[in-house]
């Protein structure tokens, strides 16, 4: 095997081996992508020896820094016991430890695991309509996002999904699905705050759910933070009259956290932050002592993406003891026949395992409330400068608009931060920054000092 040390040896074999995701492959004959040799930290290092902060997470996975010690001893520790089995007909400690933690963490339980995020929307859909056909309203079929929403790629998640560069072209394949005003504060009318904005895209909805809930199984939301939006956020107060709507008009409710869990935003889940505004049902769920929070918002929650730290693809799904008991038969045909390969991968659960155990040993969501103060303090400039609109902070995730932005300046910008040091990716004029939960103040500085020097020059 022939030795290879630097970038360019791999440029060449790349792009003709594979098939690069979300890239017209075209354009990479004059954007070369980035070869990457290792990790350290909240540091991916190159071929060459060069090194750039991870700003984005590596598309919002990571929570620990790359080669972390835990989460690789604790996957060595896995491998010398069993790697993968088949989960129908056999179980193993690490997914049902998981499982278990999981269902403590969020108060709903009975977890179904998939492989990708995709694979988790697929899963919620799935259940909540078969729930209605179980329960004997099989022509609750239908299903509501939101507009701007995004919950994967394959058809049935794309069918739930509004992003027009992704859904156009295969719009003859997919179910219709109705897409329900947006709660973006960013949207709102001068002078009305995001609350009442998002009171008011809540009530929208409601006045479609009067018409037709008959028809509709589940609305699907990204609580918080509509990500692949631009970071679009929204007003908690949304989840928790959501909820209430979703109660009155007897549809469910699927929480996509697959980007925002796992302490994106400030709180575990994002549900929790809806979860404390009052609410008149009292939901509870799950077992004794198990937190209500997500489950007093949420009749599914999907997870992905942060579970393993941003090491394997592992997706899970939990739902309520009454969805549960809807497929609970003796007929075969009334229980969940849907299955993919790698279904609670040992391996991955253990990867899952040691990242909660970082949140519990190393009090995370504290240490980043301390975090997110600091680096919101650090970008003041960035926020003041007179090119910046919108700048909004979620707990870990930070972003802002550039006012008239030129055609290509996602792609330019991408390009001056990397000659900086800075692996950051906007999405369209929004420039977002997504880090690991291991940035300290000399990365925080650098993404902010990189960031004011190109508004600078644009
Ligand atoms: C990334 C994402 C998905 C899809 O996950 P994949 O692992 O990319 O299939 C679904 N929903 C949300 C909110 C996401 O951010």
């Amino acid at each position: 095997m022939k030795t290879l040390t630097s970038n360019a040896d791999w440029l060449d074999r790349t792009r003709t081996a594979l098939w690069h995701p979300c890239t017209q492959m075209k354009q990479l004959e004059a954007t070369a992508p980035l070869p990457i040799a290792r990790g350290e930290g909240p540091w991916l290092i190159d071929y060459d020896g060069r090194r750039y902060l991870d700003a984005i997470s590596s598309w919002w996975v990571n929570l620990f820094g790359h080669a972390n010690l835990r989460i690789n001893s604790a996957i060595v520790d896995q491998l010398s016991q069993i790697e993968h089995v088949i989960l129908a007909g056999c179980t193993h400690a690490p997914v049902i430890e998981l499982s278990e933690r999981l269902a403590q963490l969020t108060g709903l339980g009975h977890a179904f695991y998939g492989s990708d995020g995709a694979s988790a929307t697929e899963i919620a859909l799935k259940m909540s309509f078969h729930y209605w056909r179980n329960s004997g309203l099989p022509g609750k079929t239908g299903f509501v996002s939101l507009k701007n929403g995004y919950h994967g790629e394959t058809l049935g998640a794309l069918s739930v999904t509004d992003v027009a560069l992704f859904k156009d072209t295969y719009a003859p394949l997919l179910r219709q699905s109705h897409q329900a005003m947006s709660p973006d504060w960013r949207l709102a009318e001068p002078g009305e705050s995001a609350e009442t904005y998002a009171l008011r895209a809540a009530a929208d909805l409601e006045v479609w759910l009067v018409d037709h809930a008959d028809s509709t199984a589940a609305v699907i939301v990204e609580p918080l933070v509509q990500g692949a939006a631009g970071m679009a956020m929204h007003h908690p107060v949304y989840l928790t009259r959501l909820r209430e709507v979703c109660d009155r008009h007897d549809v469910h409710l699927i929480a996509d956290e697959i980007a925002v869990g796992f302490g994106r935003t400030g709180t575990m889940f994002a549900c929790e932050q809806g979860a404390v505004l009052p609410s008149p049902s009292g939901r509870v769920a799950g077992g004794e002592g198990a937190s209500t929070n997500v489950s007093a918002i949420a009749d599914f929650i999907c997870l992905s993406k942060g579970i393993t730290g941003g090491y394997l693809p592992l997706s899970a799904v939990l739902t309520t003891e009454d969805v549960y008991a809807a497929f609970y038969d003796d007929e075969t045909a009334r229980g969940f026949l849907h299955s993919h390969s790698y279904t609670g991968n040992p391996l991955a659960c253990r990867a899952a395992l040691a990242v909660l155990d970082i949140f519990g040993q190393d009090n995370v969501i504290e240490a980043n409330h301390a975090r997110s103060e600091q680096f919101t303090t650090l970008l003041a400039e960035v926020r003041n400068h007179p090119k910046v609109r919108h700048f909004r902070n979620a707990g870990m995730i930070w972003a802002f608009d550039v006012a008239d932005a030129q055609p290509g300046f996602s792609q330019n910008f991408h390009r001056m931060a990397l000659a900086k040091g800075l692996f950051i990716r906007p999405i369209g004029n929004t420039v977002y920054f997504m880090p690991p939960y291991v940035i300290e103040e000399p990365e925080m500085r650098l993404m902010a000092n990189v960031t004011l020097d190109i508004l600078q020059t644009l």
